[in-house]
């Protein structure tokens, strides 16, 4: 197929996508409509965690699809149920609420700390209703999540915002509690800074929010949507700094590819009432039933320690190729990793990259002077060697 015989007009303009429509994928590997094959280190953006099409998914829908696929949100089904148990099991949350995407889950938990804030009011009997939430903070595209977001120019695009996110600076707890008011009822944060550039709150710094939200009667709310299921090595990222947060979301990882999300909590927050919250999907046999495929695998023996293990090794690989060329830093947390470029040639690096011969390898820019990588979870060392010598040859193309 020519890339001219498609009709891409046809999809609302969102974004600028390169003249490719990918048409199979497999592990590490995506295939587009010319045949090209492309090592990716995208994966969906973070949500393939077990690579295109593992068989555990292929398998999870097949027996579902034909078994349940929804008996609607107003009855109890068996893969719900399960995955529920299984997250509640292995985290310290007691309740799962299912939900479709990142934004909706986040959008789940601010109704759950606003509606926590009306019924633990303040002083003066009024609810409390403020989240504190970071600068360079991304918690998704809805109105409420837009307005929670501390990305540069989003509080204007769609304005008027949602109130009540004022933004403090991530590491800095004197800026969190500067913006402490009456009227404040959570702080919310990414233990890793995902879209912003893979920056990491410090270990000292989720501890010292965790105490300061129990002194200070707030809830502690993660946003695990991107560094959960596995990514940083540990099953969820607020694990690698021992504190137990009230609320976390999930999505992207969870799924593995398809749409999946989860908004979980202490029995203590657990205050919706009937109708408070819903969806006609949420929670349905489908994507549950992967769900459990995924976390189990996650689950399987040195499945995550594999995790910690290679995210090291691409680490030090990473900073073997920044001396190598000239680059700046790396940082990140298991596979969740960024290499600082030490100028803005993020855009030619991926570009490059993309258009390499007779393979291309897909990268990520959140940022000019920033490559990303959030390959598969199951990623293999051989794959994460061709990916480095891919990217070194593209160093030297670009006179790096
Ligand atoms: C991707 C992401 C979201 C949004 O998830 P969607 O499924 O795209 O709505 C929210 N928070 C974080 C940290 C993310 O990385």
């Amino acid at each position: 197929m020519e890339f001219s015989q498609y009709d891409v007009n046809a999809l609302m303009y969102v974004t600028n996508r390169p003249p490719i429509v990918f048409t199979e994928g497999d592990g590490m590997w995506l295939t587009d409509h010319a045949g090209k094959r492309y090592l990716d280190f995208l994966q969906g953006w973070a949500v393939n965690c077990l690579g295109h099409s593992p068989q555990c998914i292929q398998d999870a829908i097949t027996a579902q699809v034909g078994k349940l696929i929804n008996p609607s949100p107003a009855f109890y089904n068996e893969t719900s149920l399960a995955l529920a148990s299984l997250l509640t099991h292995n985290s310290c949350f007691d309740h799962v609420f299912f939900a479709n995407s990142g934004a909706e889950a986040n959008e789940g938990a601010i109704k759950l700390a606003r509606k926590w804030g009306r019924k633990n009011p303040n002083a003066k009997g009024e609810s409390r209703y403020e989240i504190i939430t970071f600068k360079h903070s991304f918690h998704g595209r809805t109105l409420a999540t837009m307005s929670a977001s501390g990305k540069a120019g989003w509080d204007t695009i769609f304005a008027p915002q949602v109130p009540g996110f004022p933004h403090a600076e991530l590491n800095d707890i004197a800026s969190v509690e500067r913006l402490i008011t009456d009227k404040t009822v959570a702080v919310m944060l990414e233990p890793v800074q995902g879209e912003g550039g893979v920056i990491p709150a410090s270990r000292e710094f989720m501890q010292a929010l965790r105490k300061l939200t129990q002194e200070r009667g707030l809830l502690l709310i993660v946003d695990e949507v991107q560094t959960g299921m596995g990514r940083t090595g540990k099953l969820f990222a607020y694990q690698l700094s021992n504190v137990e947060p009230d609320i976390m979301t999930l999505g992207k990882g969870i799924g593995g590819g398809v749409p999946l999300a989860a908004l979980l909590c202490q029995e203590a927050v657990a205050c919706f009432e009937a109708g408070d919250q819903g969806g006609t999907y949420n929670g349905n046999p489908l994507m549950t039933a992967v769900g459990i495929a995924v976390t189990n695998t996650l689950l399987e023996p040195g499945f995550l320690q594999s995790v910690k293990d290679k995210g090291e090794y691409l680490s030090g690989e990473l900073k073997k190729l920044s001396t190598k060329h000239g680059l700046g830093a790396e940082r990140g947390e298991g596979l969740l990793r960024a290499l600082d470029l030490g100028s803005e040639i993020g855009t030619s690096i991926v570009e490059t990259a993309r258009d390499l011969q007779p393979v291309g390898l897909l990268l990520n820019s959140p940022r000019p002077n920033l490559l990303r990588f959030m390959p598969a979870l199951n990623v293999t060392k051989t794959e994460l060697d061709q990916m480095m010598a891919m990217l070194s040859d593209v160093l030297t193309k670009l006179g790096k």
